[in-house]
């Protein structure tokens, strides 16, 4: 179909790569943002080879390497420091036919603004419902205002408005557990530039991976239950304290790191949802599928809803609705998938049956790289992308 008018709501990584894709199709593209400043939920995210080729496609490619970081290899070690695996990814790179990056999420955010321009995301604007009839699709916003085109998209996220709308009242689900993240420079007391280092024990983790500018993006992660928080400049020592006896880079980064920089997130994720799609109204990103951050599959799926969705309005031209029903097909079955196999792997991380995180820990030791690299494949090439 030619010359649509498409309305999405939320400028995260979800709403900005479908709106590229669809302003690259010729459609008129408006973006509705309930903030007044976008500020990324995160410093860090690794986007797997997947979600690269969508941004390829899209023209970023080289935008993208330039504040990616070189992530040759990917190292497991216990909490005191042993070698558990040690993987080379440059296989897995020509097997998949292109290098993941580790990225800056705010880097990120301001090439995919930059590529579709400030002017047309319209800031400050909550969307608080959706209707429609036969001919189009109307945003309502918080302040009366509203919004029509021949589409909406909703790409606001795991608290998502649109979503009640498509499928009722869905709650969210906590995965007992929380997350802290944030960059530092890299220094020589930390792991090499080029590895993406996972240490794991006592049903907790603390990793680092490279982003572009010489700098880690860290994350640890520990159960916790709901409803606990910490001061900033408490940090160090509430990490110290959980990290005790740890190893002497995960020591380093927690005395190095910048408190008030600091993400302290307590994770959910969403059940499957019965439709991704009513209609004139289609669901992308997390408001669709947020998932636990244990694949590190979640925006990259958002940048395959990005590239489905397009795909199917451009290539065929029965109807709107019709477009989005074989979207809908095409994503449902992939998304919930994903979703479920993070929670089962979150589960084993975070000792949800403590023998079972134990086991993890003894097929780290024994799992060939192949094995582990084949697995990541298979996720990656399950894409639209092969
Ligand atoms: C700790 C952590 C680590 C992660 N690591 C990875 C990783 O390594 N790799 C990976 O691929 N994924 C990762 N993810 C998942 C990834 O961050 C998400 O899947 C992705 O950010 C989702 O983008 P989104 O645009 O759908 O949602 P969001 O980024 O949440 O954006 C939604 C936007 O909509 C706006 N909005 C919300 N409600 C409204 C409304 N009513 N009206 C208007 N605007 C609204 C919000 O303000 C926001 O700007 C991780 C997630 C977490 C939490």
């Amino acid at each position: 179909m030619y010359g649509l008018k498409a309305v999405v709501i939320g400028a995260g990584m979800a709403g900005l790569a479908t709106a590229i894709a669809l302003r690259q199709a010729g459609y008129e593209v408006d973006v509705y943002e309930k903030t007044s400043k976008i500020r990324p939920a995160g410093a860090g995210i690794s986007l797997w080879s997947n979600g690269i080729k969508v941004l390829n496609r899209l023209g970023l490619g080289e935008a993208v390497a330039a504040i990616g970081g070189q992530m040759n290899r990917m190292e497991y070690r216990t909490h005191k420091d042993d070698l558990l695996n040690d993987i080379d990814l440059i296989p897995l790179m020509e097997k998949v036919g292109q290098r993941p990056y580790p990225v800056s999420r705010t880097d990120l955010q301001d090439i995919m603004v930059n590529a579709f321009g400030e002017n047309n995301i319209h800031m400050g604007m909550r969307c608080v419902g959706v209707k429609q009839d036969e001919q189009s699709a109307t945003a309502i916003f918080e302040d009366g205002s509203t919004a029509t085109g021949d589409i909406v998209i909703g790409a606001d996220g795991i608290h998502s408005e649109v979503r009640s709308y498509i499928a009722g009242p869905t709650g969210t689900r906590y995965a007992d557990y929380v997350n802290w993240n944030g960059l530092v420079d890299i220094d020589e007391d930390l792991p090499a530039h080029d590895s993406w280092v996972i240490y794991v024990g006592e049903g907790k983790r603390a990793s680092m991976m490279p982003v572009g500018g010489d700098r880690f993006y860290f994350f640890f992660g520990c159960p916790k239950p709901q409803g606990t928080s910490t001061e900033p400049e408490e940090i160090p020592a509430e990490l110290a304290g959980i990290f005790a006896g740890w190893a002497k880079p995960v020591q380093h980064l927690i005395q190095k790191l910048d408190p008030q920089q600091v993400n302290r997130l307590e994770i959910s994720d969403l059940d499957p949802l019965p439709q991704l799609v009513k209609g004139r109204v289609a669901l992308v990103g997390d408001s669709a599928h947020a998932s636990t951050p244990t694949l590190g599959q979640g925006g990259c799926q958002a940048m395959e809803d990005a590239e489905v969705l397009c795909r199917y309005l451009v290539t065929t031209n029965i109807s709107v609705e019709d477009a989005l029903k074989r979207y809908e097909a095409e994503r449902k079955e992939r998304v919930a998938d994903l979703v479920l196999k993070a929670r089962k792997r979150t589960d084993k991380i975070y000792n949800k049956v403590p023998k079972e995180t134990q086991e993890w820990y003894e097929q780290l030791k024994y799992e060939s790289p192949q094995d582990v690299t084949d697995a990541i494949a298979k996720v990656i090439l399950g894409g639209p992308f092969r």
